[in-house]
């Protein structure tokens, strides 16, 4: 569904329905701890960006909502993920933890 600012995201629900006008993002309601959701985060949010990069179904996302060092009024998602399938972190969601996906020999740097 396409957010307010416009970007797809499947995490994003909008119900209109008969006068009806509620949002919310899925995601950031699924996180743990639950964190709050306003339509100005989905300006900055990451995920849309993940998840056109990398549509692996066993990497799971976790949103946090935080606020710059040095900007303490502006929030933002922060994102951290992990693999269900090595049970490890992703350092880059971009890009997946390489177990299911791993880069063709051509890309590999020797030493
Ligand atoms: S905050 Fe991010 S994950 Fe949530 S609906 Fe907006 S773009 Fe999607």
């Amino acid at each position: 569904m396409r957010t307010p600012v416009g970007i797809e995201c499947p995490h994003f629900y909008g119900d209109y329905h008969r006068g009806r006008n509620h949002e919310e993002c899925q995601l950031l309601a699924s996180s743990d701890p639950p964190q709050n959701w306003q339509a100005e985060l989905c300006k900055t949010c990451p995920v849309p960006g993940i998840l056109r990069a990398n549509s692996c179904k066993n990497m799971r996302l976790n949103a946090q909502v935080t606020r710059l060092v040095f900007d303490l009024f502006k929030r933002r998602v922060y994102v951290s993920a992990f693999c269900e399938k090595t049970l490890k972190s992703v350092e880059k969601p971009e890009i997946g933890c390489g177990e299911c996906h791993p880069l063709p020999p051509i890309f590999e740097v020797k030493k």
